[in-house]
């Protein structure tokens, strides 16, 4: 199975059954704009109650998103017991999320900044690769290259497969269409998968994909490339 982490939904979980699990993350956002309004406002104060008020509410915040962090990872390993867990190898995220920062950036990208620092992605990732090991699951970590991009149908990979950035995925090859979120977790657990058959077949579980070797880098990413989803149900449309 595959677990894709991100920020409109904190995680999105699905297996080669197709079972889907869906973790928004509407209420967090709300909870950390509310937080940063706060923080803003004593932080204007400049008073010492004022500064001693920020130190409570940033421990009351850092509690709050590792209790959800413990609680999803908890249900995602409930829900799909015994399992080969892959998750994204988010070691380069920052390059990859693109950020505006000082004078240029317009509100909204500040906002955007904001969730993006303000939700460990990785937390998640940690809590989720421990539990899974109480359960009786192991969690492995997979390429995070295009897996919001490639076409789990037909394989097109293409920024312009996700219109706008938005929600919907849309094949501008085969038409294919679908929940974002679930093409990026649908595209690990794929990834998944071929790290499984690998490990059947050498009897060596790679537990993050190889980087330094240029050769096998490509040749990992044409075999992901190569690698379809063969299901046609779209639940989440
Ligand atoms: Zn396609």
């Amino acid at each position: 199975m595959g677990v894709d982490v991100g920020q409109r939904y904190l995680a999105v979980a699905t297996d080669t059954q197709n079972k889907t699990t869906f973790f928004p993350g509407k209420e967090v956002r709300a909870q950390a704009d509310h937080y940063a309004r706060l923080r803003k406002r004593l932080q204007q104060k400049g008073t010492r109650s004022a500064t001693r008020r920020l130190i409570v509410i940033a421990g009351r915040e850092r509690r709050l998103k590792q209790d959800r962090d413990h609680l999803i990872s908890r249900r995602i390993v409930d829900a799909y017991p015994h399992s080969l867990i892959g998750l994204e190898d988010l070691t380069n995220i920052r390059e990859r999320t693109r950020r505006t920062r000082g004078k240029r950036a317009s509100a909204k990208q500040r906002r955007a900044n904001r969730h993006a620092s303000a939700w460990a992605f990785s937390e998640v990732q940690s809590y989720l690769a421990y539990k899974a090991v109480l359960a009786g699951s192991l969690a492995v970590k997979v390429d995070a290259y295009h897996t919001s991009q490639a076409c789990p149908r037909c394989g097109y990979t293409s920024p312009d497969n996700r219109p706008e950035k938005g929600l919907v995925f849309m094949c501008q090859a085969c038409h294919f269409t679908l929940h974002a979120d679930l093409v990026g977790a649908r595209n690990i657990t794929l990834r998944t998968l071929l790290a499984r058959q690998d490990w059947v077949r050498t009897g060596v579980l790679s537990e993050r994909p190889e980087v330094s070797d240029a050769e096998a880098k490509a040749a990992r990413r044409q075999r992901s490339a190569e690698v379809r989803w063969s299901l046609d149900t779209s639940p989440a449309l």
